[in-house]
């Protein structure tokens, strides 16, 4: 195997700091460059493993807004969030909706649920009205 440096920016915290990370295969053979522990533990993990946090939203029928947003209740591999985004995609509610009701349970058997992030009422989408015409 051949040995690759790449930098990762670290977003643990405001300071982004420049991680400089080096890998031969799967094995991290060298950090350097981050400010704390904290920011060690996130470059190894986006070397290797890149996770992230997914939010997007979720049709809903019956209700006064017709999306809700929603994430994931724990960063998943970066390499499938497409494939979440599909089971999304095929989601639809009915209203009322709970802010935290989980909307996927254990998506794609990936241990983490889709969670609600605000709650949608029963009722119609509101409707835009226009102003009067003239004057
Ligand atoms: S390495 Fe530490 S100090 Fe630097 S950005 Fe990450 S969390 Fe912040």
């Amino acid at each position: 195997m051949s040995s690759t440096t790449r930098i990762v920016t670290c977003i643990v915290c405001p300071e982004g700091c420049k991680v400089s990370v080096s890998t031969d295969g799967d094995t991290i053979t060298a950090v350097s460059g981050h400010g704390c522990r904290r920011g060690l533990g996130y470059a190894r993990q986006e070397a290797v493993a890149p996770m992230r946090t997914l939010t997007t939203s979720v049709r809903v029928s019956g209700g006064v807004l017709s999306l809700v947003s929603v994430k994931t209740s724990a960063p998943v591999p970066r390499e499938r969030l497409l494939d979440i985004m599909t089971c999304v995609r095929r989601c639809c509610l009915s209203a009322p909706v709970s802010q935290g009701q989980v909307v996927l349970t254990n998506v794609l058997e990936l241990g983490v649920d889709l969670v609600a992030t605000r709650s949608v009422e029963r009722g119609s989408p509101a409707t835009v009205h226009e102003p009067p015409h003239g004057g």
